[in-house]
């Protein structure tokens, strides 16, 4: 956890991702942060350690402080704490925070979230409501009925891209005494920053466009209230319980986002395109992409999203399972590959992993829009639609 640097009051994002870690290096003046990887540090003759706090890797290390202070910055939240991958970061979270009285969370969310909710609140007896959150009458009346320690939001969602209004959840939550946490990876904070809206927490899988290049594992935790018990609980889980980031892939982190303004602008004006043209397409039944104006969720993602609808669709097509299966291996120039959030564009069957564990509908092909030139992705996503004729 790293406080917000108060003699950088104003500084617009891209500024400071431009320049992230570039300042740190004040022995040698390199505009690169350094890369320590001592997991031990000599103490000084009086036993203080030489650099402040610093002792032993897996409680602290500079460049998880400098990445901490850039995410924070980037969030607009008091701290930031970086965690081995998004799910360490949402199982942190979870553990310091939902006891006796549960959870409620968002269906048809993040695959990993939900086995992983629903294995953890089985195992401890912790109760757990799935909801449709989207829909704030459902998610007011399933928080009235059972009010938990936790709702657990994911906006837009993953693969539905449902859109939660941030600010009515966080309102339902704080009424009957819970804490709200929102997913924000298909977001960002570029886009969308939910503490502003009355999360108390915010989690990213920072493997996606965080990094951006499909060669990190790495998640973040940001909160505003550092002074709570529950803070420390989440610190902990990274501190005592070990869920650290590797310095290699924190340096690596933080050389991909001096790039992510850049990046998500290109993905999202890529995405914009692609939707209109898959909505256009006959072979093409549904797009589901905040962006189109048709999308239920439109109005509270043109409130709630700055600068663009995010990089992320699914769209669904005839004959099901085949049909979707058909289309993914008519794909070239896109990857057949699960992620998102890569420089590079990737197509995904959910159904094939999530049958008969989760709701996902077998014609859903997912769609993580990245930076190549549009022209060439929709070329692509045409010719793959053919195989199923119009
Ligand atoms: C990928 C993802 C996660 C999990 O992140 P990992 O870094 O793979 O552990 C959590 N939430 C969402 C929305 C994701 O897309």
């Amino acid at each position: 956890m790293t406080k917000r640097d108060p003699e950088k009051p104003g500084r617009r994002p891209e500024t400071m991702l431009a320049q992230a870690g570039s300042r740190a290096d004040t022995q040698t003046g390199g505009l690169v942060a350094q890369i320590q990887p001592a997991t031990t540090f000599a103490r000084r003759p009086d036993y203080a350690p030489t650099a402040d706090g610093v002792i032993y890797g897996r409680d602290d290390a500079p460049i998880y402080r400098e990445l901490d202070t850039v995410l924070a910055e980037l969030e607009s939240t008091a701290a930031a704490c970086t965690f081995a991958s998004g799910m360490a970061a949402i199982a942190a979270v979870v553990r310091a925070t939902a006891g006796r009285r549960g959870i409620v969370a968002q269906k048809g969310i993040y695959y990993g979230t939900t086995v992983f909710l629903r294995r953890h609140c089985a195992r401890h007896g912790i109760p757990l409501t799935e909801v449709e959150a989207a829909d704030s009458g459902a998610l007011e009346a399933a928080v009235r009925e059972a009010p938990p320690d936790l709702v657990l939001i994911e906006t837009p969602s993953n693969p539905w891209l449902a859109v939660v209004d941030i600010a009515a959840a966080a309102a339902i939550a704080h009424e009957a005494g819970a804490l709200l946490m929102v997913d924000s990876t298909a977001a960002t904070p570029l886009v969308t920053r939910p503490a502003e809206r009355g999360a108390d927490i915010v989690v990213h899988s920072a493997t996606k466009m965080l990094n951006g290049h499909s060669d990190v594992l790495a998640g973040v935790v940001a909160a505003n209230a550092v002074a709570t018990d529950w803070w420390a609980a989440i610190r902990a889980e990274r501190r005592e319980a070990g869920a650290v980031l590797g310095v290699f892939e924190a340096w690596l982190l933080l050389r991909g986002l001096r790039t992510l303004s850049l990046r998500l602008e290109r993905a999202m004006a890529n995405a914009a395109r692609i939707a209109v043209f898959l909505d256009n397409h006959p072979a093409v039944r549904t797009v589901l992409y905040p962006g189109l104006p048709q999308h239920p969720g439109h109005d509270i993602a043109k409130r709630q999203m700055a600068g663009g609808f995010g990089y992320l669709m699914s769209f669904l097509v005839p004959n099901g399972a085949d049909g979707a299966l058909a289309i993914a291996r008519g794909a070239e120039t896109i990857a057949r590959a699960t992620s998102l959030g890569g420089v590079e564009s990737v197509i995904e069957h959910r159904y094939t992993y999530e049958r008969g564990i989760t709701e996902v509908p077998p014609d859903l092909l997912r769609l993580s829009v990245g930076i190549e030139h549009v022209d060439d992705l929709i070329a692509d996503l045409d010719r793959a639609l053919s195989a199923i004729g119009d």
